[in-house]
């Protein structure tokens, strides 16, 4: 397997400064995940909204700064770069967001703000620039005539392919989505979810796809790994994860949303009770407050993250 990225020990903890006493404590928004992207592949991150996927996704590109942990693109720790190193490293990963139209200038052309991304990196001479920008947005769908367009004239789903093309205008390795189609109508997800598809065959491009939404990361993702409180809890191939799901929380997620196969029967777990705090995860295993099925080990031992059969992997003392 062609590993592209390599997520070692990460952690990010916002420090958080309290009125009683001054006291410091820390929001373990990231705490010690490890992961691999595959090239050419989609990864799907899955996790409750909190669970720190979108922490994750940032701290890989560096939009925040990470508390402690390695993340290897190229031979190169992406933690330990600076100034022009970082700025060439960024050509190669790029992020889509959920609402893009927060970050388009709403007095500029699309046109124009798409430009301008080229222009940061140097890129092209005006002429190739205006070449590179009306070939992008012929890609995702657009004609010549949207290009002198405004932000607030296109919809929705529109704005998001605007910002794919953003991403995609500097010819990057690894786009990180992160809920790119949470915000639109179900119709419309499936439109953009296909266009990434076609953009990634055509572009070569590895998929970080992070979503709270387990039917859309089921459609996208080649691989999937769950997220909890700050954790990795589970990774396996897609198909495997969602006819034996293995960590209690992945079932109860999994428990929420129909069985793809009626024939296939699947262990119903309710989740109890609420999501502990990230200031003060809970010892042992995160999960284990709330898990139908906690031992005592589980109350002290953190489990680690062990390789069953079909590259499943699974962080949880009952295996
Ligand atoms: Fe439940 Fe224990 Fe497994 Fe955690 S380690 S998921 S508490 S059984
Ligand atoms: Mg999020």
């Amino acid at each position: 397997n062609d590993v592209i990225l390599e997520v070692k020990n990460l952690k990010k903890y916002f420090p958080i400064t309290g009125s009683l006493n001054n006291t410091v404590s820390q929001v373990k928004a990231v705490n010690d995940v490890s992961f691999s992207l595959i090239k050419g592949e989609t990864y799907g991150l899955v996790g409750e909204s909190g669970c720190g996927k979108s922490t994750t996704g940032r701290t890989i590109l560096r939009l925040l700064e990470p508390t402690e942990g390695e993340v290897i693109y190229d031979g190169q720790n992406i933690n330990k770069l600076k100034g022009n190193d970082l700025r060439n490293i960024r050509r190669e990963l790029q992020m889509v967001f959920q609402d893009p139209y927060s970050s388009l200038n709403p007095r500029k052309r699309v046109g124009t703000i798409l430009e301008e991304t080229l222009k940061i990196h140097k890129m092209g001479n005006k002429k190739e620039r205006t070449e590179q920008v009306m070939n992008i947005l012929n890609k995702v769908g657009f004609q010549r005539e949207h290009y002198y367009r405004f932000p607030h004239e296109f919809s929705g789903g529109q704005r998001q392919r605007i910002g794919l093309a953003r991403a995609l205008i500097i010819n990057p390795s690894i786009i990180i989505c992160d809920e790119p189609v949470s915000a639109l109508d179900v119709s419309i997800q499936s439109q953009v979810l296909n266009l990434l598809e076609d953009i990634q065959q055509e572009f070569n491009l590895t998929y970080l796809f992070i979503s709270h939404d387990l039917g859309v990361v089921r459609h996208i993702s080649d691989r999937i790994g769950v997220m909890y409180l700050g954790k990795l809890v589970e990774e396996s191939p897609t198909d495997e994860l969602y006819t034996n799901p293995l960590h209690p929380y992945t079932k109860a997620l999994l428990s929420a949303i129909p069985v793809p196969n009626p024939f296939v029967k699947r262990e119903k777990i309710k989740l109890i009770g609420e999501i502990p705090s990230p200031v003060n995860p809970p010892s042992g295993c995160v999960f284990h407050t709330r898990c139908p099925f906690a031992m005592d080990v589980c109350k002290q031992d953190e489990p680690i993250m062990k390789t069953l059969d079909l590259e499943h992997k699974v962080a949880c003392h009952l295996y």
